[in-house]
């Protein structure tokens, strides 16, 4: 691993070191009105990490631990995800330190547009196109998009992505992190002459992208045999209901009422035996405390961060790869990149054709990720950071 990061670091030496910081960091005071008439002032932080391959793209994150140290760190993840997938985008991330379930709908859009009114000068379709993160959504897009439009008098959707449908969003956004990863899963088992029929597979975390991978699975033939939410986890060896699955947290938001299976807990559910197993909830769920334990042949990582950089290590050792997740989740990002293209165009693709596309896309960087883990012998993370950063500072080479 070392020697390929040295090989670029030497060969780039420049531009390497130009990569390590993030292009420009701005912090803002958002000054807000809050319904009983007092004022509260929020901070809020844009990294722009990297543009050399095109606009920094990136989401907005509202949490009450959000820091400068945070936002940096993930906007340079975002510049190696776009680059991993061979997006035409750089790297970016927004976040604002606020609780926003402490605050009314009202609070939330003033904040929102006050964000806008502090950075619209630094963002656009060619510049920096944000997207929702933890805490942001559709309907905050609406705001932002509102918001930025007045500001530079014309309408301009493609400066967010995210946006609901009927103002320039995609069709299978919604869906496309599962999506991407399901392409991506299929693709590796290819790979090794096998498929998904028959696998027993255990998803951690069914929100979003876990619920949607659940469906995808399940309808190719694998077998769930576990899955969790922040309530309870599930296991059942012969397979969980899983349109019952489906139904509960559609109407019931919790798996807290599923019968039949047995209830475990999300530590036991990570080690139990499988064939794959997909975290789909929270950063650093595979640690070196854990990572011993595990008993899946295969992990994909579609949540960001669940294996840590010690657990990768112990994994790499005991011969289970891991799916990184600067590929298994970036179909999210590549379908936003979808969204901005329909905008910039003016012309709208249909569900089926971002899922042509966006299989192409997926298809193509896992390719690109495996050849580069096996010519440099290293664990598909490292493959595909080396892709990445060569796109990057090649990029940086020759616009210099
Ligand atoms: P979500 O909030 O919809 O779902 C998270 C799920 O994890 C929920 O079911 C929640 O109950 C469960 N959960 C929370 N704490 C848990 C715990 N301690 N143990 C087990 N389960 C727990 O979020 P999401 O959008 O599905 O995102 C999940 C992960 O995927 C995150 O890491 C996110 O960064 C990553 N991701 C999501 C997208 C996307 O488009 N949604 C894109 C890229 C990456």
């Amino acid at each position: 691993m070392r020697t390929a990061y040295e090989h670029l670091r030497g060969e780039y030496a420049h531009e390497f070191e130009v990569l390590l910081s993030p292009d420009r960091v701005i912090e803002v005071a958002i000054p807000v009105v809050m319904d009983d008439g007092s004022s509260r002032v929020f901070t809020g932080y844009r990294s722009q990490h990297n543009s050399a391959r095109g606009p920094y793209k990136g989401g907005i994150r509202y949490h009450q631990d959000v820091t400068r140290d945070e936002v940096m760190a993930l906007s340079a993840w975002m510049s190696i995800k776009t680059a991993t997938l061979d997006l035409p985008l750089g790297g970016g991330k927004w976040g604002i330190i606020v609780d926003p379930k402490t605050l009314s709908k009202g609070e939330l859009e003033r904040l929102s547009r006050g964000w806008v009114q502090k950075l619209y000068k630094y963002i656009g379709p060619l510049d920096d196109v944000p997207a929702p993160d933890v805490n942001t959504n559709g309907e905050i897009m609406s705001w932002m998009v509102d918001e930025y439009s007045k500001l530079v008098g014309h309408w301009s959707p493609g400066t967010f992505t995210g946006k609901p449908l009927s103002i320039g969003g995609s069709l299978g956004r919604d869906t496309a992190t599962a999506q991407g990863g399901f392409y991506v899963l299929e693709k590796y088992l290819w790979e090794y002459d096998s498929t998904l029929k028959g696998k027993s597979l255990i998803i951690q975390g069914a929100g979003n992208a876990g619920l949607n991978m659940i469906e995808l699975i399940h309808k190719a033939g694998a077998l769930l045999i576990g899955t969790s939410d922040s309530k309870t986890a599930l296991y059942d060896e012969n397979g969980l209901d899983v349109e019952q699955i489906l139904m509960l947290k559609k109407e019931k938001k919790s798996l807290t009422e599923y019968v039949w299976g047995k209830k475990i807990t999300n530590t036991e559910l990570l080690e139990l035996e499988c064939d794959i197993l997909i975290p789909a909830a929270l950063e650093n769920q595979i640690t070196e405390e854990n990572a011993k334990n595990i008993r899946a042949h295969l992990i994909l990582e579609l949540a960001n961060g669940p294996v840590t950089p010690l657990a990768d290590t112990i994994l790499f050792d005991r011969w289970i790869h891991v799916i990184p997740d600067i590929l298994a989740n970036a179909g999210g990002v590549t379908v936003s990149y979808f969204e901005q293209v329909q905008n910039n165009m003016n012309y709208y693709w249909s569900r089926a054709e971002v899922q042509e596309k966006l299989k192409l896309k997926m298809e193509t960087a896992l390719d690109g990720v495996l050849r580069s883990a096996r010519e440099h012998n290293v664990m598909l993370r490292t493959g595909a950071y080396i892709v990445a950063m060569k796109r990057i500072l090649e990029a940086m080479r020759v616009r210099w």
